[in-house]
């Protein structure tokens, strides 16, 4: 594992677009790359400049930074939902040396903007009071469908223990997860799961969804959404997932190769038919499909 601290000039990414099913205009990554080394993980490999898995970026700074763009964006009113992380894990164990993404959960509270916290680690625990503060008190874009100021929305691609292990190797395991919902709920926070990505043939069948979906019917909503598989490098995501499929499902390997034929995602049928299929069985647990009053 390597570590490296990095001075950044801008923080705060303005997403051209609002992401249709997380709400966010913006998003901010204390990190760059991420200690989790999920195999499927876009943000490694060639796509962002190779980065390499394991190896993480500390941006120093960042606080600093963020603090002059939101107070620009605040006198502008361009309050909008920022995602804390698009990019990296918020709350790898450095976190809690750095305290990189309190300091900027804290500025996000004193700003008054919304917030969507995409974690797999259980670290976010120690941020539950300030999330739960950053809710009560931010201020919603006029033209957004999602009903709170902050939501903690924890992403797994599978139930089972041991597939979890072996493709996000550094992540807590699934059960661990499933605790995190249960207790941001308890603490009286809006809080759901995003099943992305779900591994085709592996953990994406009807029968599969459903048992996934039923063990997080107590969230306030679920997500879910299909793999993606990029590039040829050695830390690319479709080589190091190949690799995986290789060693232990090699049954699978042709009908990955077809899926994945072409386009790094797979066809739009496929993506068609998960969504039906997930937002039946959301309707059959009466779980949200999608944020509160977004329903995708
Ligand atoms: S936790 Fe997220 S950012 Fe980190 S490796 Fe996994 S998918 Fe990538």
């Amino acid at each position: 594992m390597g570590f490296e601290f990095v001075e950044i000039k801008s923080l705060l990414n303005r997403h051209k677009k609002r992401d249709p099913w997380f709400q966010d205009d913006y998003s901010v990554n204390p990190y760059k790359g991420c200690s989790f080394n999920c195999l499927y993980c876009y943000t490694l490999g060639s796509r962002y400049g190779q980065a390499e898995p394991g190896k993480v970026f500390i941006k120093a700074n960042a606080p600093e930074i963020l603090e002059k763009e939101l107070k620009r964006r605040a006198k502008r009113n361009q309050y909008g939902f920022i995602a804390v992380s698009s990019s990296t894990e918020p709350y790898m164990k450095i976190e809690e040396k750095t305290g990189l993404t309190r300091k900027i959960l804290e500025l996000i509270r004193d700003f008054r903007f919304p917030v969507v916290v995409l974690t797999k680690s259980t670290l976010v625990k120690r941020d539950f009071d300030l999330i739960r503060e950053i809710g009560k008190n931010a201020i919603l874009p006029r033209d957004t469908c999602a009903r709170d100021g902050a939501f903690i929305i924890v992403s797994l691609s599978t139930l089972d223990e041991s597939t979890a292990r072996k493709v996000e190797p550094g992540a807590p395991s699934p059960e661990e997860r499933i605790r995190i919902v249960r207790e941001a709920k308890e603490y009286g926070l809006s809080a759901g799961v995003a099943f992305i990505p779900v591994l085709p043939f592996i953990s994406d069948s009807e029968e599969s969804l459903d048992h996934m979906i039923s063990q997080v019917k107590f969230a306030d909503f679920v997500f879910v959404g299909s793999l993606t598989l990029f590039g040829k490098g050695q830390f690319d995501s479709k080589t190091r997932y190949f690799r995986f499929l290789e060693k232990y499902h090699p049954d699978l390997v042709k009908k990955y190769r077809s899926l994945f034929r072409i386009f790094p995602v797979p066809s739009r049928n496929y993506t068609e038919n998960l969504l039906n299929i997930t937002r039946k069985i959301a309707k059959k647990y009466r779980i949200s499909h999608g944020l509160p009053g977004c329903d995708i």
